[in-house]
C-alpha cells in the first residue's frame, strides 16, 4: 500500500459501510467467542483508515478529531469492541503526530501509513492500576539503546498488535510522576501473555495481561515529557474518542427500541404504546451526550497543537468522560425497559445483552473515581469562570 493521498470526503460514509457490511454481522460472534475482529480491522486497512490521523507531510491525511470521531462512531454503532479497537489506535497516533518529532518516529508514521500498522497502548501497569500519571517501570540506558521491562495487567488487542506505545519513568532514578511515552515494536519488543481476557463487555477487544519487555535506539523515546503528552493530547484524545464509542453503543440500543416501540404501534394504530414516552426521555439524553462529545471534538480542533490545555477545559474534558460513561449505561438500561423481555432475550432482533455489557466497561476505563479525583483537585484551585 503506498501514500494515502488526499482524505476521502466520504470518510465517515466507507466506516459507516464497514460497520454496516462487516463489523456488525461479525459482531455477536466477535463477543461470544471475545476473539479479534481480524475482518472489520483488515477492511479498515484497505480503506488507509489506521493511517489517517498520521500528518500529510508523512503520508497520511492529517485528519481533524471530529473526522475520527466519526469513523469510530460509524464502527461504533454495529460493533462496540472494534469501534474500541480503533478508537485506541487512533489515539496512539494522534500522540505520535502531536509529539513524535525525531527521524526515528517520524519514519515509523511513514512506516504505518504504508502498511497500514496497528499501534497499541500499555500505560496501565500492576501495583499501579488506572493511574496515568504515575509508573513503576523504569527506561534503562546503554549508551544509545534503551531497554524497559513493564507488568501490563491489560494491553488491548496486544497480541495483534504491530507496536505499542509504553509509559514508564525516564530513568531508573526518576520519580513515579517522570514519566515519558517510548515507541516498542518488533524485534525488540517481546510480549508474553499472562492472563486472560474473559470480561462482561469489550470482550472483542482481546486485552490481557501482558509481561512487556523491550529494547531498541534511544530515539524510540518520545522527547516531550510524558506530563505535556498526557494533558494535551492523551487525555482529551482518549475521552473524546471513547465518547465516540459510546455515543454509537447508545444510538445502536435507542436504534432498537425504536424500532420495538415503532412495532409496538403498527399493532394498534391510534394508540402510542407505552415506551414511545420513555422512547423520548432516552433520546433527551441521547442528546445532551451528543453535544458532550461532538462539542468536545470542535473544541479540540480548533485548538493549535502543542498549545496548553486551559484548566477549565482539562476539567470539562473529564466531565465529559464521566457524564458520558454515566448517560450511556442510563440509556441503554432505559431501552431495555421500552423492549422489556425481547431486549433482555439473546437472539431477538431487540437483544440489548452486548450493549449493557459493554456500557459497563466505560466507566471502568481509567475510574471514574479517579477522573471525579482530579477534577475535585483542579477545582480547589481553579479560578475561572464556569
Ligand atoms: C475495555 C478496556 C480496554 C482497556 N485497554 C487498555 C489498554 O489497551 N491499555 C492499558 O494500559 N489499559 C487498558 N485498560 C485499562 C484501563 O485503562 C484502566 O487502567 C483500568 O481499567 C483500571 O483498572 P482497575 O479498575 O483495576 O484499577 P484502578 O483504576 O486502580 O481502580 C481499582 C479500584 O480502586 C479504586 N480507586 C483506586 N484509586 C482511586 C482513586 N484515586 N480515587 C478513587 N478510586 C480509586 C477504584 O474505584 C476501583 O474500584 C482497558 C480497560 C478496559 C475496560
Amino acid at each position: 500500500m503506498t501514500a494515502l493521498g488526499v482524505a476521502p470526503s466520504d470518510l465517515a460514509q466507507r466506516a459507516r459501510r464497514i460497520g454496516e457490511e462487516i463489523a456488525g454481522p461479525a459482531a455477536d460472534e466477535v463477543d461470544r467467542r471475545a476473539r479479534f475482529p481480524v475482518e472489520t480491522i483488515e477492511a479498515l486497512r484497505a480503506e488507509g483508515i489506521l493511517g489517517a490521523l498520521v500528518p500529510p507531510e508523512l503520508g497520511g491525511w492529517g485528519t481533524s478529531l471530529a473526522e475520527a470521531g466519526d469513523t469510530v462512531f460509524g464502527i461504533g454503532l454495529h460493533c462496540a469492541s472494534s469501534a474500541m479497537i480503533l478508537a485506541l489506535h487512533h489515539l496512539q497516533v494522534a500522540c505520535l503526530a502531536r509529539h513524535g518529532r525525531n527521524h526515528l518516529l517520524r519514519d515509523f508514521q511513514r512506516d504505518l501509513v504504508e502498511r497500514q500498522l496497528l499501534v497499541a497502548s500499555a500505560t496501565t501497569e500492576a501495583g499501579v492500576g488506572g493511574k496515568l500519571r504515575t509508573s513503576l517501570c523504569a527506561v534503562e540506558r546503554d549508551g544509545d539503546l534503551v531497554f524497559l521491562t513493564k507488568q501490563a495487567p491489560v494491553i488491548s488487542y496486544g497480541a495483534q498488535a504491530d507496536a505499542v506505545l509504553v509509559t514508564a519513568r525516564r530513568t531508573t532514578d526518576s520519580p513515579p510522576g517522570d514519566q515519558v511515552l517510548l515507541l516498542c515494536r518488533p524485534p525488540g519488543l517481546v510480549l508474553e501473555q499472562m492472563s486472560d481476557w474473559d470480561t462482561l463487555g469489550f470482550r472483542g477487544t482481546c486485552s490481557p495481561g501482558f509481561m512487556l519487555e523491550a529494547k531498541g535506539p534511544a530515539d524510540q523515546v518520545l522527547s516531550d515529557p510524558f506530563a505535556d503528552i498526557a494533558t494535551q493530547t492523551m487525555l482529551p484524545v482518549s475521552h473524546i474518542l471513547w465518547g465516540h464509542v459510546w455515543l454509537a453503543l447508545a444510538a445502536s440500543a435507542l436504534a432498537k427500541a425504536r424500532s420495538y416501540v415503532q412495532g409496538e404501534a403498527r399493532k394498534q394504530p391510534g394508540v402510542a404504546p407505552p415506551g414511545a414516552l420513555r422512547l423520548a426521555e432516552a433520546m433527551t439524553l441521547y442528546h445532551q451526550m451528543e453535544s458532550l462529545v461532538q462539542g468536545a471534538a470542535q473544541r479540540f480542533d480548533q485548538r493549535p497543537a502543542g498549545e496548553p490545555v486551559p484548566m477549565g477545559e482539562a476539567i470539562a474534558l473529564n466531565s465529559l468522560k464521566v457524564g458520558a460513561s454515566t448517560l450511556l449505561i442510563d440509556i441503554v438500561s432505559r431501552t431495555l425497559a421500552i423492549c422489556g423481555m425481547a431486549g433482555y432475550r439473546e437472539g431477538s432482533p431487540y437483544s440489548l445483552g452486548r450493549h449493557l455489557r459493554d456500557a459497563h466497561g466505560a466507566a471502568l476505563m481509567v475510574n471514574n473515581d479517579r477522573i471525579l479525583g482530579d477534577n475535585a483537585q483542579m477545582l480547589l484551585v481553579h479560578r475561572e469562570q464556569p
